[in-house]
């Protein structure tokens, strides 16, 4: 990683969309996601602050915020695999890893100290992991080596 983007893309994804949400914020892409959003509700929300929307619905895409090119949006093929999916994104819009997200709730996570989280990470993790992360807005903590086993080769092969 070299630096600040300005161009990351931010994401709002529709209500089909919750598993390619959750990865997307741990590569740490600013990702919303509403459980049970209607289309309208969700084109507002993707106006108001400038997001790209994910959806497979490609009707989503035939509405004016779209025709008219005031919401940009990207179309994921159905058929795919989540895996095949976050591939599918992180290509189309030039995503590069970075401080991953949390995936529950979209924050900003903190880098934490191993003392800071004994209470809550298991002691068998607390010996092993090397790194510690917090969300300040829900409380969720992560390490390396339980949450994020499988990501460490998915973000090194998208270049993080
Ligand atoms: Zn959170």
């Amino acid at each position: 990683m070299n630096g600040e983007r300005p161009a990351d893309p931010r994401i709002a994804c529709d209500a089909m969309c919750g598993g390619v949400a959750r990865w997307l914020r741990i590569f740490g892409v600013d990702t919303t996601y509403t459980p049970g959003i209607d289309d309208a509700d969700l084109v507002q929300h993707a106006l108001a602050e400038r997001r790209i929307v994910i959806s497979s619905d490609h009707k989503l895409f035939e509405r004016r915020a779209f025709t008219t090119g005031a919401l940009r949006g990207l179309l994921l093929p159905v058929g795919l695999r989540l895996r095949e999916q976050v591939r599918y994104v992180t290509r189309h819009l030039d995503v590069r890893p970075r401080m991953p997200r949390c995936a529950a709730c979209n924050g900003e996570l903190e880098l934490v100290r191993r003392a800071e989280v004994a209470d809550v990470v298991p002691a068998r993790s607390l010996i092993w992991a090397k790194e510690f992360f917090r969300c300040p807005d829900c409380g969720q903590v992560y390490w390396e080596g339980s949450h994020w086993r499988r990501i460490g080769p998915e973000r090194a092969r998208l270049g993080g």
